[in-house]
């Protein structure tokens, strides 16, 4: 039998073999060598296959640190092979499933890898006609989506499909198959709405599982997913016995939607809550207070000769004047009030449950601390003083009305200005149209 030996033998078996067959150089994930099998499955020549590596072949490799981590896995488990359920690419831009089988060989004093891969095409086309449409059907849905699960309820065992565990920045082989995994990675805030969600189909109190929420990756981070399932197999006296589901990541357009929540309700320049989302907070605030008959002051405020510091300084210092402005009062201010930009360099200030007095005295308090604290400039290390005028009005003595409400504080604040500026007008009780100096 000295043809065993022969080097012709051993490439004859190599080349023969019906499942494909790579050499891989574990660092820089290129294939070394390959057998027809291999190159036929894709659809290449020998040739081409060889300027392949891993990450071109490999769906869900994505790149060279990742290949890093699955190399490390790999001879991790030497001498058992690592198996791993993927698609590899063919060369028409379509993709097959395959299973492969990696193990470690050493070949003159050099560590490689020896993959076999295995087309799961070729072969469920040799299973049964069903069990064939339902790989098929598998494989075509985790295309579709960013991830699978399949639920055994009664044994808790859950799949979960190679894409969600790319997903969530896991390894094919991590990720215990099982429900808790899931629940565990829930976020504090979503997991009972959710499990509740999902007890509700369970249970029969909606036709199919459906919520969004955010998970936990393996890095500790959370991403946002709709997930979507339904019942698939009930017994004969109608128990559910398998659900299968679908996950989508939806972060990006959750982080646009707050985006776009926050910039419609939000001042670009100062972060503060805009005119438009400002008046909704103040209603809501008056009818808090008028329920819990509480006070609520407000206050309107305008800076002094503002265009003067734009018209000297320029547009972008008169930037800095306002934020420094709104920096200052939000350092200063209570935690329940809030500070609106009402206009232009026009800000409302309301004070839940303050007196006018209260409110009076908190301003004049402002108005030291702006005193005290001019801006510098930082090319310069000039300094701009600047002052402000304001006008108060108080719920429920001036009126009970928000809108009447700023008509007064508006009123005080255009007195304020025709007397000189730099001062601040309260509304006189009793007396909506004749604002009082204090
Ligand atoms: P008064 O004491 O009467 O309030 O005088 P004023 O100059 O502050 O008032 P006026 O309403 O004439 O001018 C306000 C200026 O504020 C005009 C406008 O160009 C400027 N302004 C409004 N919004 C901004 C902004 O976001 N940035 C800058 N730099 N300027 C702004
Ligand atoms: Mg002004
Ligand atoms: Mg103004």
């Amino acid at each position: 039998m000295s043809m065993c030996f022969s080097e012709g033998f051993y490439k004859a078996i190599f080349e023969g073999c019906s499942d494909a067959i790579y050499v891989i150089d574990p660092l820089s994930s290129r294939i070394l060598d390959a057998n027809t099998c291999a190159w036929q499955d894709l659809g290449m020549s020998r040739e081409q296959l060889l300027q392949h590596s891993v990450i071109s072949l490999q769906q869900g490799v994505e790149n060279e640190e990742h290949w890093a981590q699955i190399a490390a896995m790999i001879t991790s488990s030497h001498p058992n092979a690592f198996t791993f359920i993927g698609r590899h690419y063919h060369q028409h831009g379509t993709y097959f499933p395959v299973e492969v089988y990696t193990s470690v060989i050493e070949f003159e004093g050099r560590q490689l890898f020896l993959s076999v891969a295995r087309n799961l095409d070729r072969t469920s086309s040799q299973r049964e006609a069903f069990r064939t449409k339902d790989a098929r059907l598998t494989y075509a849905l985790n295309e579709a989506v960013d991830g699978l699960w399949d639920w055994e309820i009664s044994s808790s065992e859950v799949f979960f499909s190679p894409q969600l565990k790319r997903m969530l920045g896991y390894l094919p082989n991590e990720m215990e198959p099982n429900l808790e995994t899931w629940t565990q990675a829930l976020h504090e805030s979503d997991r009972e709405r959710v499990i509740a969600a999902l007890n509700d189909h369970l249970e029969g109190r909606a036709a199919s599982y459906s919520a969004e929420y955010q998970i936990r990756k393996r890095d500790g981070n959370y991403i946002w997913v709709r997930d979507r399932g339904r019942i698939c197999q009930h017994d004969e006296a109608g128990k559910p016995l398998r659900m299968v589901g679908m996950v989508h990541d939806i972060t990006r357009s959750k982080d646009l939607e707050d985006q776009l929540r926050e910039q419609a309700s939000h001042d670009h320049l100062t972060g503060l809550l805009n005119r438009r989302a400002g008046y909704i907070h103040f209603s809501k605030q008056l009818s808090y207070a008028l329920r819990y008959n509480q006070q609520l002051s407000i206050c309107l405020i305008d800076l002094d000769h503002f265009k003067n510091i734009n018209d000297t300084y320029g547009h972008l210092v008169g930037d800095s004047v306002l934020k420094h402005f709104v920096e200052l009062m939000n350092s200063t201010l209570r935690k329940s009030d809030s500070l609106m930009r009402w206009g232009g360099e026009e800000f409302l200030l309301l004070l839940p449950n303050t007196s006018v007095d209260n409110a009076k005295q908190l301003i004049e308090q402002l108005k030291e601390t702006l005193g005290d604290t001019p801006v510098v400039l930082e090319l310069e290390g000039r300094e701009i003083s600047y002052t402000f005028s304001a006008g108060l009005a108080s719920f429920p003595i001036h009126s009970q009305s928000l809108d009447s409400l700023i008509k007064c504080a508006d009123d005080a604040l255009y007195e304020a200005k025709a007397e000189g500026r730099n001062r601040i007008y309260i509304t006189r009780e009793g007396d909506i149209t004749q604002p009082e100096l204090f």
